[in-house]
């Protein structure tokens, strides 16, 4: 990801590096060429043309002395608003005062939810932490086995709704159960199993639809999550802020998620999701394994791309 939009950018700073000084007319070549790259790459467009508004003014206002060169100072004013962009710095997970944490996994099918939600649960077991995975997805059978599944190689217990309906051979038929139901069920287990963390994988659509934000919400509503994680595929491009903003409104949510940062999309979603919805991004998932996953650093991030 990102490989496009790092190369467009760095050919750009080449083009600085024999200039002495930076006119007006330079900078706003340079800001013309950085907002151009931008939008090539999917970054919605309200989030470009704040990011190059700040990068021109602070540019204009570089000064010459110093230790930098001036297109070191572009290329750091904009690393600078790269990372203001991704949030600023790492926002860790909240945890419960009183145990089990709450975390509630929300957003559009095929996002990687699931995978997501494996992920997080060994992340958190390795830090010594006793997670439970509760299988509330139930419009998909396919999705509490596809659960069972990743909770087992994470050495983690999946909740599960009625045992013996799960792996159904007929996918359009989703699991008898209600979610909210089993959600609720699920807390109550984790308190009585002792398990510190809950982590719920809700359903999800192709698309955006109000049955299930209502889902969503009713189970937001039943188990008061400390955490509403937006799990949000990179490689959606410009439906990126318009997704992200029906469920910032139909569930709301405390964090973003970032998937498939792996692959060769150009990545806007990744670069316009914390900006648009001024909710932190606290992990990317960069893969199929379990261990394709990360905490989110936005200065990490930056660097990467102006690598
Ligand atoms: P859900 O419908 O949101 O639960 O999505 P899944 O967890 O089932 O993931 C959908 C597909 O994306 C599966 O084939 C996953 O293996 C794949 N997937 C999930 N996360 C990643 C990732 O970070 N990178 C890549 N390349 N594939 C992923």
């Amino acid at each position: 990801m990102f490989a496009t939009l790092s190369d467009r950018l760095t050919s750009t700073f080449k083009n600085l590096r024999t200039k002495g000084r930076l006119s007006e007319a330079d900078i706003d070549a340079t800001v013309r060429e950085i907002r151009r790259a931008l939008l090539d790459a999917d970054v919605a467009v309200s989030v470009v043309r704040e990011f190059t508004g700040k990068v021109r003014e602070r540019a204009l206002s570089v000064e010459v002395s110093g230790a930098l060169n001036p297109a070191q100072q572009v290329v750091k004013i904009v690393n600078d608003e790269l990372v203001a962009i991704l949030g600023g710095a790492n926002r860790p997970l909240v945890f419960a005062k009183t145990p089990p944490t709450v975390i509630l996994l929300a957003g559009l099918q095929g996002a990687g939810k699931t995978t997501l939600a494996g992920k997080l649960a060994l992340h958190l077991r390795n830090q010594g932490h006793t997670p439970l995975l509760v299988a509330a997805d139930l419009q998909r059978p396919n999705a509490v086995t596809q659960l069972k599944i990743v909770g087992e190689r994470a050495g983690v217990p999946v909740f599960a709704p009625h045992p013996g309906t799960q792996g159904h051979a007929d996918e359009s038929q989703a699991v008898a159960g209600d979610p909210v139901a089993v959600a609720r069920e699920g807390l109550a287990t984790a308190v009585s199993r002792q398990h510190d963390i809950l982590i719920v994988d809700t359903a999800g659509r192709l698309g955006v639809d109000a049955e299930l934000m209502q889902q969503a919400g009713d189970i937001r509503d039943a188990l008061d999550p400390d955490e509403i994680l937006f799990v949000i595929d990179a490689m959606i491009g410009q439906d990126a802020v318009a997704t992200a903003q029906a469920f910032a409104d139909g569930v709301g949510f405390t964090g973003v998620v970032l998937t498939k940062l792996d692959g060769d999309a150009r990545g806007g979603a990744a670069l316009s999701v914390a900006s648009v919805t001024g909710r932190p991004i606290l992990f990317a998932s960069t893969g199929e394994k379990l261990t394709d996953f990360e905490v989110f650093h936005p200065d990490r991030m930056a660097s990467r791309i102006l690598d």
